[in-house]
């Protein structure tokens, strides 16, 4: 039996905005209780754009204020890592009494730190392609290359929500291309500097808008923004949302290239060739790369014929490590499904919701037994957390907080503004 009041903050938003037909999730399951469809198509007319951006928070970490009850409630039913907020520290983030990043309580990635559930170094061969921090107005041509090359759904493209709020459907470009598309947090903050609750409204907000534009979709994938990720971090995202945390083997410093004399769009390329051409394939690589701008977006460009030419297996990342791309849907036109977030199995307002029925709607195909993150909502990478020698270059540092932040700032500002005046940016 659900409080009324719950049952009135599930039903005003389904209300204000009657489920579109383009929504495949099913209204009754337990996925729809977490992200409820809250928000018009942005394709469905010509006056919406506004409306759409109204039902988002603004830009910048959402506020406590924005956070659903569901959310909260699922925060407060899981149990926590013992490791307190870290200070910024420019880009190398410090704990309470100095405790060290590496430390295994924390393992922090900023130090190197990975456990056992940091996807990272994919198999032999396999190359798993990703982009960070679009949309962007670079995007559109990285996608039109991905698609002259018949590897738009080869790619994994980790999103910003603030991105996605000023530029919707650039991200649904990016889907119905058949791109894979997984979370980079609303705003791009040093994730460990912030409260549960930004934690919480970082993932969450951005998870909501990708479901709204993909048919109601579950991302599974987060990647978190400069690498700055810790136990406390991993385990909301996991057991409050289901997201699996992506980090990376090399990074090629693309992101820097224009502000740090030290990278250049040559240089770039040249660390990037020296991994493809190795002999040594026996780890696959997962390379952090950015369509933040003209210039990340072209190195990788210039890079793709000699992955082809030195017989990599390029892939998303889902596809990379064997997993489903959503957690409630194989793919970009597969079917959506019921499936339960993290297990779903102490969110108490879900708990009187038959899963059983909750299939026979738009998509009563469906077999719920198809993937396999269901029922595993622990994280239980905390007790064998190590350092690892496998990121052999660290995670970008405080200049990379200077030049995406700042720019996808702008960037997303102004796509807003153009949409809000009825002007198409860059596609
Ligand atoms: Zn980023």
């Amino acid at each position: 039996m659900l409080p009324l009041i719950q049952l009135a903050v599930l039903l005003i938003p389904t209300l204000a905005h009657p489920v579109d037909e383009r929504w495949f999730q099913p209204i009754d399951s337990t996925v729809n209780s977490l992200f409820v469809k809250r928000a018009p198509d942005p394709n469905s007319g010509a006056n919406n754009a506004p409306d759409f951006a109204s039902n988002y928070p603004a830009l910048g970490t959402p506020p406590p204020s924005s956070l659903p009850s569901a959310w909260t409630q699922k925060l407060a039913s899981i149990t926590l890592p013992n490791v307190g907020v870290s200070n910024p520290n420019n880009g190398y983030p410090t704990y309470t009494n100095n405790e060290p990043g590496q430390d295994s309580t924390i393992c922090s990635f900023t130090y190197e730190c990975t456990t056992s559930d940091d996807l990272y170094n994919p198999p032999a061969n396999t190359f798993a392609l990703s982009f960070d921090d679009g949309p962007t107005s670079s995007s559109p041509q990285l996608n039109t290359f991905l698609a002259q090359n018949n590897i738009s759904n080869k790619a994994t493209h980790f999103m910003i929500g603030g991105n996605i709020l000023g530029a919707p459907t650039q991200m649904q470009d990016a889907f119905t291309a058949g791109g894979h598309i997984a979370v980079h947090t609303w705003s791009h903050p040093y994730m460990t500097t912030l409260s549960n609750e930004g934690v919480l409204g970082e993932l969450g907000w951005t998870m909501q808008i990708i479901s709204d534009l993909t048919g109601g979709r579950v991302p599974k994938y987060w990647r978190p923004p400069f690498g700055d990720v810790d136990n406390r971090v991993r385990t909301i995202a996991k057991q409050v949302f289901g997201l699996e945390t992506v980090v990376w083997n090399q990074d090629t410093g693309d992101w820097a290239i224009g502000n740090d004399p030290s990278y250049t769009i040559p240089s770039v390329e040249s660390t990037m060739s020296g991994w493809l051409t190795s002999s040594n394939k026996s780890t696959g690589l997962l390379v952090l790369e950015h369509e933040l701008n003209d210039n990340t977006v072209g190195v990788f460009m210039a890079e793709y014929p000699v992955m082809q030419q030195n017989g990599w297996k390029v892939m998303t990342v889902a596809d990379a490590f064997g997993m489903s791309w959503y957690q409630n849907s194989e793919g970009d036109t597969g079917t959506v499904i019921s499936q339960a977030i993290a297990g779903n199995s102490t969110l108490s307002m879900t708990s009187s919701i038959s899963t059983s029925t909750s299939s026979s709607s738009i998509t009563s195909t469906s077999s719920s037994s198809s993937l396999s993150s269901t029922g595993s909502p622990s994280l239980t990478s905390t007790s064998t957390s190590s350092i690892s020698s496998s990121p052999s270059s660290r995670p970008s540092t405080s200049s990379d907080s200077i030049s995406s932040a700042g720019k996808l700032g702008v960037s997303g500002i102004i796509m807003m503004l153009s949409i809000l005046v009825g002007i198409r940016v860059g596609a």
